[in-house]
């Protein structure tokens, strides 16, 4: 195959497209696509029947079983120093209160980190937290589950995640992967956390936190399908499908979910001319803690050894150079530095191991593992609008869409073609990894280490 022609070819078609876009729209106008609802089932047909239209082969609906969660009721009443009420939603896997609520006061960490924690740790049970999602400029940034896994071992009764950017948009998000969280969790607005900030600094302040939410047992599935290649070697290309219930999910993920459909749509005609197999994967249920590609590395761990390599798409729409989350693997900085040699497009690398998308339990089954990444547009603030009501169509510009897919589709032709690539890791080269970048702690809390 001439790289050259075939990079035009790519290039040309992926810049020219009219799919792209549109089945972006698509995503986004079915609604949220949140684990258990109508537009998620309307969803999964949507992508498996532009997976038919494209022409993959083994197309599929790959099912597995869950804990479903549904959103209830939910408020906060400040009962001292003076009543007072706060809009609130329920963190996803939120488990409910007793009826007419849980009453205790409110203990503030600040953005809780490890340090916040350890300094107010004697204050903290019994009590109800009180946590930013905003992270030290320095250092780790702990995710929002570690945060809250942190209040729960401290033996708080409650918590509250006040978003740091203003707006009046509380941010969802998950507790625990696949699980109930141990103690009800609600999500508040920057500007209700600032006014309940000022309220404990002045002195006791005493809420009332109640939430209703549903839980069973469901199912959900994957969608995948493959471009065959001359081997059973397969790389996987995915993006997960899910939203979340406030919003339509814009950016995180149908923006990933439409350049899966691009490249599924760009790579199917080369069926039988490539070195390796491409899989196609629209993984479910990634806002319950990344759960379902979780779910899906360990279904399938003993192909593990056959993936050569995984491409996750998940919110890497934005400005400036497109690029990769390298995680660290310094063979695969290597090679996408001589991709970035060879295309000419100067790709933006960064090392840091991102634990939170669905390319990660593939990282950990020692899968080459990367993520696609952008910086925010400009019509997203700080780190955008992801997991708010406002992660709306809207922010995504079309341009830098297209030229995601150019570069990703530049990217998956290489990593189809090479006669090498970077190499499978051991699990204690793993644990290295991680503990390397500062990340046992946090996957601890998560409940996600799994070395000894
Ligand atoms: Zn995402």
């Amino acid at each position: 195959m001439d790289m050259v022609s075939t990079d035009k070819q790519l290039i040309a078609d992926a810049w020219t497209s009219r799919e792209l876009y549109a089945n972006l729209e698509a995503l986004c106008d079915f609604g949220s696509r949140f684990a258990g609802s109508p537009s998620e089932a309307q969803a999964r047909d949507f992508i498996r029947e532009k997976f038919h239209q494209y022409g993959l082969a083994h197309i599929n609906l790959d099912p597995f079983g869950y804990l479903g969660w549904w959103r209830g009721t939910c408020s906060l009443q400040i009962v001292a120093p003076t009543p007072r009420a706060f809009d609130a939603i329920s963190l996803v896997y939120s488990p409910s209160t007793p009826a007419g609520g849980l009453r205790a006061q409110i203990v503030d960490v600040g953005m809780g980190t490890e340090k916040e924690y350890a300094a107010q740790r004697a204050h903290i049970a019994g009590k109800i937290v009180l946590c930013s999602s905003a992270n030290p400029e320095e250092g780790r940034a702990p995710h929002r589950r570690e945060k809250y896994g942190w209040a729960v071992d401290a033996g708080a009764v409650g918590f509250i995640y006040a978003r740091h950017l203003p707006g009046g948009l509380p941010e969802t998000g998950s507790l625990r992967a696949g699980r109930l969280g141990e103690i009800p969790a609600i999500a508040i607005s920057f500007e209700s956390g600032f006014a309940l900030k000022r309220l404990i600094q002045k002195g006791e302040t005493i809420a009332t936190l109640e939430a209703q939410n549903e839980s069973r047992p469901t199912t959900a599935y994957h969608v995948v399908g493959e471009v065959k290649g001359a081997t059973d070697e397969t790389i996987i290309v995915g993006a997960h499908y899910d939203g979340h219930d406030i919003s339509q999910g814009a950016n995180d993920d149908a923006t990933g979910v439409c350049l899966v459909l691009e490249l599924a749509r760009l790579f199917a005609p080369f069926k039988g001319q490539l070195r390796r197999t491409i899989r196609f994967i629209a993984f479910a249920c990634e806002e319950l803690g990344v759960l379902g590609s979780t779910m899906y590395a360990q279904k399938y761990r003993d192909e593990m050894s056959r993936i050569a390599f995984m491409l996750n798409l998940d919110s890497g729409v934005g400005d400036g150079a497109k690029g990769f989350t390298f995680s660290g693997l310094d063979d695969v900085e290597t090679f996408l530095k001589n991709v970035a040699r060879e295309t000419r497009y100067a790709l933006r690398l960064r090392e840091k191991i991102e634990t939170a998308s669905d390319h990660f339990p593939f990282f950990m089954e020692g899968v080459p593992a990367v993520m696609m990444l952008a910086k925010p547009g400009d019509r997203a603030l700080g780190r955008g609008f992801s997991h708010t009501a406002m992660d709306t169509l809207d922010k995504v510009n079309e341009r830098d869409l297209h030229e995601c897919a150019m570069v990703a589709a530049r990217v998956v032709l290489r990593v189809a073609q090479s006669e090498t690539l970077p190499h499978h890791r051991a699990p204690d080269e793993i644990r290295d990894l991680l503990i390397a970048q500062g990340l046992e702690e946090g996957l601890r809390a998560q409940g996600k280490w799994k070395f000894e």
